[in-house]
């Protein structure tokens, strides 16, 4: 079927256009009559499917010619469905069971066949509802590490590290909503923004006229377009992470390309940061003072299990070209690898924090906000949760260099809360 013309699935015609995929009837069961078809895409680019049949269920994600928020007037190209699915296989090699299984890719048809993850919930929603997770922290700063420092040059040969910077190099188009959406549109009058309205109208005007923030944003915009460290994610919120009690699950890598590490880094905690700040638009169903508590001590969490692992892995992984051991242990002098590890950590610190802040930003000014804040319906509730999180986000920006801990953003959090 890969050579046929692309054509978008339906609930109606996919057991038919699929009923003959072998991995599918493996993993399912054969009589597709017997298939049961829902969609339950609630992102902004693609359809995802629920297969359920006779002996299991899975999920076919497909990719669409055009960005499904928006609709046929702003093209995308169906590529991304390939970069999705060589990210996914890189992040399980990198970092085992991290990721949903794959069973199937149609690169014509743009579609990924992969394990359906139930009963997952998007972790988002968990924390919208209240719900604190115990094991996310650990699990995420595992991820973190393990597949950012597994798909950089401190551990791949430099040859294999370029191949696969070749490939990723081309989904130049999810690079660009990156560029613009995150880094540019909220500070200016970009055509697809949108703000709670006139509640954030002054902050708004504000922030445009903030010159240090704006070149502090262009800053990290050339951070990140210059700096083709490691096989980034991409898009790694918490809306891309599902999670049980015990299980946490990356998913949605399509915008995967060669980053820096920070930018990752940076994007996650953001979220836990927005998180905490719509928490004062939860409370008609209770007091949410241990939430917040519980998701500051989740950015502590996960920022320690990810500098752990890293420096674990620093210690005994590092095969790559950089800061190799010859010069290092290899000579007896492994306070030069040590000395060498803090650097690298702290210019990833600083610059995790000015990705964050921008993250911050460009949730609530730019095209795809958060339900986190979204489903607050009272609006002056909702401005009010904004306004807070756009100061913080201001300050991390522009201050990323004086700020020395974990502790003291979160004490900043409280203060500004
Ligand atoms: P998009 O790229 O359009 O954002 P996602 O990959 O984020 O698409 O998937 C959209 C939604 O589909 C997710 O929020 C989740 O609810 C559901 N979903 C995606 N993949 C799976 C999976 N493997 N198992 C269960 N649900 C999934
Ligand atoms: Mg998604
Ligand atoms: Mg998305
Ligand atoms: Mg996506």
């Amino acid at each position: 079927t890969g050579k046929l013309q692309f054509e978008a699935l339906s609930v109606e015609t996919l057991p038919t256009r699929l009923g003959d995929n072998e991995a599918l009837r493996a993993k399912i069961g054969k009589d597709t009559s017997a298939w049961k078809v829902r969609e339950v895409g609630d992102g902004n680019l693609n359809l995802v499917f629920i297969v359920e049949g006779a002996s299991g269920a899975a999920v076919v994600k497909q990719a669409l010619p055009y960005v499904r928020l928006v609709g046929d007037s702003w093209p995308l190209p169906l590529k991304r469905s390939f970069f999705e699915y060589h990210a996914l296989t890189r992040q399980e090699a990198r970092a085992p069971g991290s990721v949903p299984a794959i069973y199937h890719f149609d690169e014509g048809q743009a579609l990924i066949i992969m394990e359906y993850l139930s009963p997952h919930i998007i972790l988002r929603r968990a924390l919208i509802e209240g719900r604190q997770l115990p094991n996310i922290a650990r699990d995420i700063g595992l991820f973190m590490a393990r597949t950012l420092f597994r798909g950089s040059d401190l551990h791949m040969a430099a040859k294999d590290r370029k191949a696969d910077l070749a490939l990723f190099a081309d989904n130049v188009e999810l690079c660009d909503i990156t560029e613009n959406l995150v880094f540019s549109d909220p500070y200016f009058d970009a055509r697809m923004n949108r703000h709670t309205s006139p509640q954030l109208d002054g902050i708004v005007a504000e922030l445009r006229a903030d010159r240090d923030l704006k070149v502090e944003a262009q800053r990290l915009k050339h951070i990140f377009a210059a700096n083709a460290e490691t096989l980034l994610h991409g898009d790694l919120h918490s809306g891309s992470i599902m999670v049980t009690d015990s299980q946490t699950r990356m998913i949605d890598p399509e915008f995967a390309f060669y980053g820096p590490m920070a930018f990752d880094v940076g994007m996650l905690l953001a979220n836990f940061w927005m998180s905490f700040f719509s928490q004062r638009g939860h409370e008609q169903i209770g007091k949410r003072d241990a939430m917040r508590a519980y998701l500051l001590e989740v950015t502590v969490e996960t920022w320690s299990v990810f500098r752990a692992e890293f420096s674990h892995l620093w210690r005994t992984e590092r095969t790559g070209m950089l800061y190799q051991k010859s010069l290092f242990e290899n000579q007896d002098d492994r306070l030069g690898a040590e000395q060498a590890l803090d650097h690298v950590l702290h210019q990833m610190w600083t610059d995790l924090l000015g990705f964050a802040g921008i993250e911050i930003h460009r949730r609530i000014l730019g095209l795809a906000h958060n339900a986190d804040f979204e489903t607050i319906a009272d609006e002056d509730l909702r401005a009010s949760c904004e306004a807070k999180a756009l100061k913080f986000g201001r300050h991390l920006a522009v201050n990323r260099r004086q700020i020395h801990s974990i502790d003291e953003v979160n004490h900043l959090a409280a203060l500004i809360e």
